[in-house]
């Protein structure tokens, strides 16, 4: 396995893989590795003949009053895990080297980066998106893999693909859960033990809700309610936002139908933690 820092470096060795019809797979990440980002690197390891991992924590995505200061960094273990699941390179650019003195250029994609967690972390999809797009410039890869977990970065990336005709396949990956349901999350490090035991509700909720979809309730007030309801009866949780919107488009949805999304953000002291469920309605 390679560390590549570099870009130009990066690009001569994509090129050199490419002149010899290799695949390549790409998975994009802020490090700090779990079993979420493994398995990723899991399927890209099948399905590519190059498995390239980017550990970048961007600075662009997080707001003034985020964590980006004290996301938590591990080269060296992720490193170790990333050799593991047998990786080809491991790409760590520097802030310098992604956004040079006198850079100017941001993505933006309209609509569906405003919604949802786009509302309380304003700009956040912009980073996103923009990062993304540097990356796939500088990798081209075949194929791309997400986490489920992030639904509306998903969203984000795969109109953005769309849109600048971007020649990469997109996988999208179904979420990593802990025993107790919570989901895997860089995050999930932050939380203090009351807070972390608080935390497994939100799979609870979002699995109630399936319940009561399965058993034929359709309105989106009802949903919500049970979510909202099951959540607050955790101490340490104050809740961003609980929704039911559209698959697609993420826009709101009154009565379930199609595919619809069911998502959440909620705080545990100063930590805050997103989830959802896709649920397919015919
Ligand atoms: P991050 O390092 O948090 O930016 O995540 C990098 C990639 O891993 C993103 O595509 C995430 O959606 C994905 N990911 C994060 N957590 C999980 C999880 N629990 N299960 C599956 N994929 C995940």
């Amino acid at each position: 396995m390679m560390i590549v820092r570099d870009i130009p470096k990066l690009k001569s060795l994509l090129r050199a893989a490419r002149a010899q019809d290799k695949t390549v797979g790409f998975v994009p990440t802020m490090g700090a590795f779990h079993d979420g980002h493994l398995s990723l690197m899991r399927v890209c390891r099948r399905e590519n003949d190059l498995v390239v991992v980017s550990i970048f924590v961007n600075p662009i995505q997080f707001g003034p009053k985020e964590d980006f200061r004290r996301y938590p960094r591990q080269e060296k273990k992720d490193v170790f895990l990333a050799k593991k699941e047998n990786v080809d390179i491991i790409f760590c650019p520097s802030i310098k080297n992604m956004y040079p003195d006198g850079y100017l250029t941001s993505v933006e994609v309209a609509d569906v980066s405003n919604r949802l967690c786009g509302r309380s972390r304003p700009g956040h999809f912009r980073g996103v998106a923009t990062v993304v797009a540097k990356l796939l410039n500088i990798v081209e890869p075949d194929r791309l893999y997400l986490g489920e977990k992030d639904a509306q970065q998903g969203v984000v990336i795969q109109r953005m693909i769309e849109d600048l005709n971007v020649p990469v396949s997109v996988r999208i990956l179904k979420t990593v859960r802990e025993t107790d349901g919570l989901a895997m999350s860089s995050r999930n490090q932050y939380l203090t033990a009351v807070q972390r035991r608080e935390a497994a509700v939100l799979y609870r909720a979002l699995k109630s809700a399936a319940d009561q979809i399965r058993h034929g309730e359709r309105r989106a007030q009802r949903i919500r309610q049970t979510i909202r309801r099951m959540i607050l009866r955790e101490s340490s949780a104050r809740i961003d936002y609980v929704a039911c919107v559209d698959g697609n488009s993420l826009r709101p949805v009154d009565l379930l139908q199609g595919r619809v999304l069911v998502a959440l953000a909620v705080w545990f002291g100063n930590t805050r933690l997103i989830d959802n469920i896709t649920i397919n309605i015919i």
